[in-house]
């Protein structure tokens, strides 16, 4: 597949007799990473995750109840492309309101891992990772609220990024928790998704939570032979499998040999990562989610008044994990025990991010794993708490609100690709870049 750099130095009709080709190629794909072919505008096709408003594009992020649901505007991140010579084309799959780790959780069925086509290409971005893994598009926008741009990049073997909480406006994105929502890009390598990620940033005044910061300029400046103290937290990294752990060791002594300095250091609070995200997150999805009654948005169910009009709509609208998740978040916020849930998960996020940034009083970066093993067989991830543990080396970076990137760096025996994680502090998207093409120089990654 051409790269999102060479795409952007063709012709508009070059690019329009690739697009055309580029959708005959995804209509016949069996991965079930499109659940949509729309178009907008001219320029490079980018694929988007259909939690991300095009207007006049139908949007579901995922689900029922947002069948037939048109969006009426366009998310910022939309416009920007379109200024940098992309277009949106086609709608990504992911699981439903990008709650979930495998992409079995959409309306529209799971996607598929082209690495193994038994395996989960994980989630909530699965479409979208699938999709540039596939060579089923050049590279495409998700969102990351506890890890779904990371864990689906390091599951399909391709490079996968979370801004720092509001270098990207939210304008358009379809809310799940708003305090730990950012979009981000997915490329087929690190320079690739610099491009798309610089395209995306820049202060906007229609989200309240965008920082005041024009847009970056990473890519034409990436460092790749930069020298960095990188820290790694090997009490975190014993938790992974075989598989992981051995890329990992790998990975260190590469970076090593290329120059970077070591440092061994302590996270000890991300024992607390899941159960805090897991209260916060759901909480904030219960009031997110509140708004889809049946009134304004997608699917109205039949009933003869209002009480049943909400009642039968959401039970019919919302699959299992997005109901599970509302009663949890209704739960927590209940009146006597919000401080005992909600207000201690804020005091254990703090705690979180402080930890965080103490490391970074010492060290450029830190590289940990971003999942536990390599992407797992469909149907095999049965209960909730299981496929929750697997989110524990992405989730502390939404709480702390840092930038992260996901790089591929080897394969297990069965060739299904290992990605390492590189997290950086807030507001620090340079060095992030410039070590995330330090890592991907040494591994030496093949497709
Ligand atoms: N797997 C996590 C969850 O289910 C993260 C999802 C995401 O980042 N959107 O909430």
């Amino acid at each position: 597949m051409i790269t999102l750099k060479e795409a952007l130095t063709k012709s508009n009709e070059e690019i329009a007799i690739f697009k055309d080709e580029l959708e005959k190629k995804a209509k016949d794909s069996a991965l079930n990473a499109y659940v949509g072919f729309e178009s907008s505008g001219e320029g490079v096709p980018i694929l988007i995750k259909d939690n991300i408003q095009v207007k006049a594009w139908s949007v579901t992020s995922g689900s029922k109840i947002l069948q037939g649901y048109i969006a009426p505007y366009e998310a910022t991140v939309i416009t920007k492309l379109k200024s940098k010579g992309m277009m949106a084309f086609g709608r990504a799959n992911m699981d439903e309101f990008a709650m979930g780790s495998t992409t079995e959780s959409s309306y529209y069925g799971a996607t598929l891992n082209p690495h193994g086509t038994n395996r989960v290409p994980g989630g909530s971005s699965g479409g979208s990772a699938a999709a540039v893994a596939g060579g089923i598009a050049i590279a495409a926008l998700g969102s990351d609220t506890g890890g779904s741009i990371r864990q689906p990049a390091a599951y399909c073997g391709v490079v996968g990024m979370k801004p720092t909480y509001g270098r990207v406006s939210r304008f358009g994105l379809g809310a799940y928790a708003s305090s730990l929502d950012q979009i981000g890009p997915i490329g087929q390598n690190v320079e690739d998704t610099a491009i798309l990620y610089d395209a995306i940033t820049g202060h906007d005044e229609k989200d309240s939570t965008s920082a005041d910061f024009e847009s970056e300029d990473i890519a034409n400046h990436l460092n790749t032979d930069v020298k960095l103290t990188i820290a790694v937290v090997d009490s975190y990294v014993e938790s992974a499998d075989e598989d992981i752990q051995k890329a990992f060791a790998y990975t260190v002594a590469k970076l090593s040999e290329a120059g970077h300095t070591i440092v061994h250091k302590e996270l000890s609070n991300t024992k607390y990562d899941i159960a805090s995200y897991y209260v916060l997150a759901t909480a904030e999805a219960a009031t997110n989610l509140a708004r889809y009654d049946g009134v304004r948005y997608g699917n109205r169910a039949k009933s003869s008044n209002t009480e049943e009009l909400y009642y039968h709509t959401r039970s019919e609208g919302f699959g299992e994990e997005v109901k599970r998740r509302i009663m949890l978040g209704n739960f927590v916020l209940s009146s006597g025990y919000y401080d005992a849930y909600y207000v201690k998960a804020q005091k254990v996020r703090h705690l979180i991010r402080d930890e965080f940034n103490a490391i970074f009083e010492e060290a450029d970066l830190i590289l940990s794993p971003v999942t536990p093993s390599v992407a797992p067989k469909i149907g095999a991830s049965k209960s909730a708490l299981e496929m929750y543990k697997s989110d524990m080396y992405t989730i502390g970076v939404n709480l702390a609100g840092l930038p992260a990137i996901s790089i591929p760096v080897a394969k297990n025996e069965e060739g299904m690709p290992v990605g390492l994680q590189l997290i950086a502090k807030a507001f620090d998207e340079k060095t992030l870049f410039d070590g995330a093409s330090s890592v991907e120089k040494v591994v030496g990654y093949t497709k």
